[in-house]
């Protein structure tokens, strides 16, 4: 396990400075809404090729959807989860209490919509090519986890794999399957598989009578809050600027392209470019300029906890009851739930009990004693599951960055890296094609 030297979440805040103006020549005044993992890796990358850039959030940086995750880096996992399978998963959840995922109860006329376009997207055709696509994408984000270290952002990572671990022998040799299929698509990663005895030897941590583990060598963990902690250190030591607690109420277009960006604080941040990178509520941003996002929200929840037994080697995905375990140091993560149309920020005890009690199952003797943080997030999700990046159609000087479902740990440097090309650089990059909005409106359009 490699441990890169970690930081606390440092929050800044400076002096507000109302009616700012855009940038001098050859440098772009960005605005960039939403300090989740997204904002910020935009943020970064472009304040790296020299514009000044002003990120605005709600909250408290990193303190949304991107705080209490499982910091998985998986691209082995880059798989849509509008897929096949996904009208039985959806009956289910109506009826189950303990199932990982729920639906919204009370459903109005948006939320219904966004649940038959998901279904549509669930097609094998579809969710074939999108897999195709989402694989593609996310074999380059390792690299940009690189990237960052090398340039001196500083966060917690650990290169110990991600390990499946399967009570049902027969569930383990369909997630072999899957490997296979993945590996058509082109992932490389190393894999190994011990079944029986050979999984407690593999990590004692876990339970001696599991039916297997296998084991994703290349994949990576991050402790989230500490990337998003560094990224925002690094933004503002490259002269960048934070403003948290702010609400961004309106986005107004001006005639020569420039944007003012309005905080319910009433101020006012005129720039040359805006990202908006605000998890689900992007939609409700963009909804003013007629744009329509078809985003919704994921909820999901955690516990990080202290406690006495034999903590896990390896983050471990708990495969029966899709609950994510993920050591960090001395500490153990358990997270689950994907509730999808939740968009409250209630913690519900029941679900974090049952997320709790179920990944404690799967170990031998780990028990947590002190609970050091419990939590809840969204997951921005869209209609077919995958991110929705790239330059918002007839809105000149405006980039959406949001979407990224399970995922937003992993492709989040990557969409960072690509996007800031796009924004500051006007460099079309091909490798976001799969995910630009446009694919909405063209899928409107053909079934019209
Ligand atoms: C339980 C759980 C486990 C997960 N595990 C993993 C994992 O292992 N690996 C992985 O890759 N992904 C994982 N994810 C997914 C990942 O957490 C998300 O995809 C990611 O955090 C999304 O980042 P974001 O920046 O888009 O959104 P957020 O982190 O939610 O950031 C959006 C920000 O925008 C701000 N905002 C919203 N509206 C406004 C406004 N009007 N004005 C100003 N600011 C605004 C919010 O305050 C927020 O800070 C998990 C998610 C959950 C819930």
């Amino acid at each position: 396990m490699t441990l890169l030297a970690p930081h606390r979440t440092q929050t800044l805040r400076r002096a507000p400075a109302l009616h700012q103006q855009p940038g001098k020549v050859g440098t772009l005044k960005i605005t960039v809404i939403g300090a989740g993992v997204i904002g910020l890796s935009c943020a970064y990358e472009l304040s790296e090729l020299g514009h000044e850039v002003t990120v605005v959030d709600a909250g408290d940086v990193g303190a949304g959807g991107s705080a209490g995750n499982a910091g998985w880096v998986t691209p082995f996992l880059s798989t849509p989860r509008a897929a096949p399978g996904a009208v039985r998963d959806a009956v289910r959840s109506f009826t189950s209490t303990e199932g990982p995922a729920r639906m919204r109860a009370h459903i109005e006329p948006g939320f219904a919509m966004w649940v038959l376009q998901f279904l549509r997207s669930s097609s094998k055709a579809r969710s074939g090519r999108a897999a195709a696509s989402l694989q593609a994408f996310s074999r380059q984000a390792i690299g940009h986890f690189d990237s960052l270290a090398e340039r001196g952002v500083a966060f917690e990572q650990y290169r110990a794999g991600l390990a499946v671990v399967f009570k049902q022998a027969g569930n383990l040799d369909h997630y072999e399957q899957l490997l296979h299929r993945t590996r058509k698509l082109g992932y490389d990663g190393e894999v190994t598989v011990h079944r029986g005895t050979a999984a407690a030897e593999f990590d004692p941590a876990i339970r001696r009578d599991v039916a297997g583990v296998m084991h994703l060598e290349s994949e990576r963990h991050v402790r989230p809050e500490t990337l998003t902690g560094g990224l925002a250190k690094a933004i503002t030591a490259g002269g960048g600027q934070i403003i948290e607690h702010e609400r961004v109420t309106r986005l107004v277009p001006s005639a020569r392209g420039t944007w003012t960006v309005v905080t319910a604080e009433s101020r006012s941040i005129l720039s040359d470019q805006v990202v908006v990178a605000a998890g689900y509520p992007s939609r409700t941003l963009l909804r003013p300029l007629g744009v329509t996002v078809p985003l919704e929200a994921a909820k999901g929840t955690s516990m990080t906890a202290h406690g006495e037994g034999t903590v896990p080697s390896h983050p471990l995905k708990l495969y029966e009851n899709m609950v994510a375990c993920s050591p960090f140091g001395k500490a153990v993560r358990l997270s689950g739930t994907f509730d999808i149309g939740r968009r409250d920020s209630t913690l519900n005890h029941k679900r974090l009990d049952m997320v709790v009690r179920q990944g404690t199952g799967y170990l031998q003797d780990w028990r947590p004693t002190q609970v050091d943080v419990e939590w809840v997030g969204h997951r921005p999700t869209s209609v077919d599951d995958l991110p929705v990046i790239g330059p918002v159609p007839g809105h000149q000087g405006l980039y959406l960055a949001t979407g990224h479902g399970t995922l937003g740990i992993t492709l989040g440097p990557l969409t960072g890296a690509l996007a800031a090309q796009e924004i500051a650089h006007q460099r079309h990059q091909s490798a976001l094609d799969p995910f630009r909005l446009t694919r909405f409106t063209q899928r409107a359009q053909r079934s019209a």
